[in-house]
């Protein structure tokens, strides 16, 4: 069956302003390096829907989503928070970001793709249920969960995330709902810096260093992380898949490779095909260095298709 990638061309229309890292050349990145490695042609292409009001106040609420409407300007920026700003495009893109969450939960829950990525600009996990934060307008990864408990009625659903900064909005979203166990490992001290709470059983933090490298990463997703997830036996996992942890990546120090995203990747496959035929849905969330960030989402995307490489 089918690795579904969803994505939709409102999302290189929000733009932050020329310095932002979080930039639109960072889709035409990873899309030059599928076209390049020739694996675009092997995913099920699909356009992202926007989401609707009702999916997205799962997570989010009606507050922030009027204040949104209101704030988003004609033309120029509206600032919502130090790092995140709104373009005139930038809350349609949000929409479909969201949507493109729905979209590949309802392609793997219905069996039309096995597993899905969806190539979204903004990020999400930052984003709190009244507030942008960090890059991030609303929590796609959250939303894509809300949407398996809430429309598919399941139980136990995984969030894995392993963008180098902390999910402090998924943390925030799913705390106290012990049908989501969120797995994070990213590195501390860094962005959002805040206190790491260990006291939910459902919230798995592993902080690492500043110079973690593939060994240490590897060492502890697979005696943190792994069992977390398989003694779970989730329905679905969800990914929150950040590459900024990448040796070549300036927003954070840690010295990850391509090889790590794909062994990472490979490892949440198999969980997922022990426990819920393979369902996996990914969701692109940091990742600044342009080509580390294209070979690195093929890597993944060479993980979920089960095609090429090796283990490391
Ligand atoms: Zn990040």
């Amino acid at each position: 069956m089918a690795t579904a990638y969803i994505t939709h061309p409102s999302f290189v229309l929000h733009e932050m302003g020329a310095a932002h890292p979080e930039s639109p050349a960072r889709l035409g990145a990873i899309d030059d390096q599928l076209t390049a490695d020739g694996t675009l042609p092997l995913l099920l292409y699909r356009e992202a829907p926007r989401a609707s009001d009702e999916q997205i106040t799962r997570i989010h609420t009606r507050e922030y989503l009027r204040h949104l409407h209101a704030v988003s300007p004609p033309q120029g920026y509206y600032r919502l928070d130090p790092d995140t700003q709104l373009n005139p495009h930038s809350l349609e893109a949000a929409n479909h970001a969201a949507g493109a969450a729905v979209m590949a939960v309802e392609a793997v829950m219905a069996g039309e793709a096995k597993n899905a990525f969806c190539a979204v600009r903004p990020p999400g996990h930052h984003a709190l249920k009244d507030r942008a934060m960090g890059f991030c307008i609303f929590n796609n990864v959250a939303i894509g969960a809300a949407h398996a408990l809430e429309q598919f009625g399941l139980g136990r659903v995984a969030i894995v995330d392993f963008d180098v900064h902390h999910g402090n909005g998924t943390e925030a979203s799913f705390r106290d709902d012990p049908r989501v166990l969120l797995c994070s490992v990213f590195q501390h001290p860094l962005y959002p810096n805040m206190p790491l709470d260990d006291s939910r059983p459902n919230m798995v933090h592993v902080p690492l260093p500043p110079g973690t490298g593939s060994e240490e990463f590897q060492q502890a997703v697979s005696t943190r992380i792994l069992p977390a997830v398989d003694h779970f036996a989730p329905e679905l996992i969800l990914v929150s898949a950040g590459f900024d942890g990448h040796f070549e990546d300036d927003l954070a120090q840690w010295d990850l490779l391509e090889s790590d995203y794909f062994w990472i990747t490979r490892e949440i496959v198999t969980l997922a095909e022990r426990h819920c035929t393979g369902r996996v849905v990914s969701v692109l969330e940091g990742g600044y260095a342009m080509n580390a960030l294209g070979r690195s989402v093929a890597a993944h995307i060479r993980g979920l298709l089960r095609i090429g490489g090796t283990v490391k």
